[in-house]
């Protein structure tokens, strides 16, 4: 058996991590800055007014992008499929998941 060093485990653990994020990225519903924005102003929305353990705020935002009832269920699909089926739950295990999969700018 072949034993790697430090530095060609490490680069075989980044193109594994790479290729994980690159198959969350292929499965995100919406353009990344489309994401970046809906959880900017769900953020916005929850901390103002807080979490009511339903999804109003999420489709008061949806319905700010104006996206379409189809593009809407895809995000919340997505958004169940992450922890999120409240507002909050949204804002903290979606986001997360988007955050840590997102490709680095
Ligand atoms: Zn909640």
């Amino acid at each position: 058996m072949d034993r790697l060093d430090k530095s060609q485990r490490k680069a075989k653990r980044n193109a594994w991590r790479q290729s994980e994020h690159r198959k969350a990225q292929a499965a995100y519903p919406l353009p990344d800055a489309r994401l970046e924005t809906f959880f900017g102003l769900l953020e916005a929305l929850r901390s103002e007014h807080g979490c009511f353990h339903d999804i109003r705020h999420a489709l008061a935002v949806s319905g700010q992008l104006g996206l379409s009832e189809a593009e809407t269920d895809a995000l919340l699909d997505w958004c169940n499929a992450h922890g999120g089926y409240c507002d909050c739950e949204i804002a903290a295990n979606t986001f997360m998941h988007w955050h840590e999969t997102r490709a680095r700018t």
